[in-house]
């Protein structure tokens, strides 16, 4: 099956002083960005009863290279996952939100069609692992970890070597994998509707799940 229907939070932008409209946004399954005087930003997330993130809201974090958050201890927000976003991060989510600016409510429905798409695997950076190669060596593909598929860097990362023109070399005409059934674990672990996704569809295919970015409305006034 290749159509996916993805329920994915809305981002919205909140001032500290609306934080408990932020954090009903929130836990009816909206993304919100908390913009700080200092114009820092801190994110809240929902959790789900065992304090994880949901699967799209570690994908959020992934997108800018957050790898911790903590609980809120009190106010309207307790309970909730929040994380302070990186001064080079700030941007996009900013933009995110600028993207759901258009879209009502907390949760939208998003039809995705891998098969008619294939964006993520353009320009992907795909990390390699020992199981990856242990695949291939038992399904006798041996062949898939040579210097025409892989990369090798000196510090020992592996990583799929993409054509000149940035399409992954596995990647059919047809949009499918033509190792669907080997392809590495990162490949696997991709989630549809995630941030990476809508992004990977935005750079490769031009196709934005929301409002134009500031940069196409500069040039759409211009
Ligand atoms: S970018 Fe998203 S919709 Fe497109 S192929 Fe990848 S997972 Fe599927
Ligand atoms: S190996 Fe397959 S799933 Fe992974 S990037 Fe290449 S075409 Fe896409």
């Amino acid at each position: 099956m290749s159509a996916y229907v993805v329920s994915r939070p809305i981002w919205r932008r909140f001032r500290p002083r609306y934080l408990a409209r932020a954090a009903a946004h929130v836990r009816a399954g909206g993304h919100a960005a908390i913009v700080l005087p200092e114009e820092r930003i801190d994110l809240l997330l929902s959790v789900d009863e065992a304090g994880k993130l949901t699967e799209l809201g570690q994908w959020a974090l992934l997108s800018i290279e957050q790898q911790r958050f903590r609980r809120v201890s009190e106010g309207p927000a307790r309970g909730l996952a929040t994380a302070r976003v990186k001064r080079q991060y700030e941007g996009s989510v900013l933009d995110w939100c600028e993207r759901d600016s258009v879209h009502p409510g907390t949760i939208r429905a998003l039809s995705l069609d891998c098969l008619a798409c294939g964006a993520c695997c353009h320009d992907a950076n795909v990390v390699l692992d020992g199981d990856d190669l242990a695949r291939w060596r038992g399904a006798g593909r041996g062949d898939l970890a040579g210097r025409a598929y892989v990369r090798r860097a000196r510090d020992g990362k592996i990583t799929l070597r993409f054509a000149a023109s940035g399409r992954c070399q596995h990647l059919g005409d047809d949009l499918r994998c033509a190792i669907y059934e080997l392809r590495p674990d990162n490949c696997r672990a991709f989630v549809v509707g995630s941030e990476a996704c809508l992004s990977a569809r935005e750079e490769t295919l031009g196709i934005r799940d929301g409002a134009p970015a500031e940069a196409e409305l500069d040039e759409a006034e211009a």
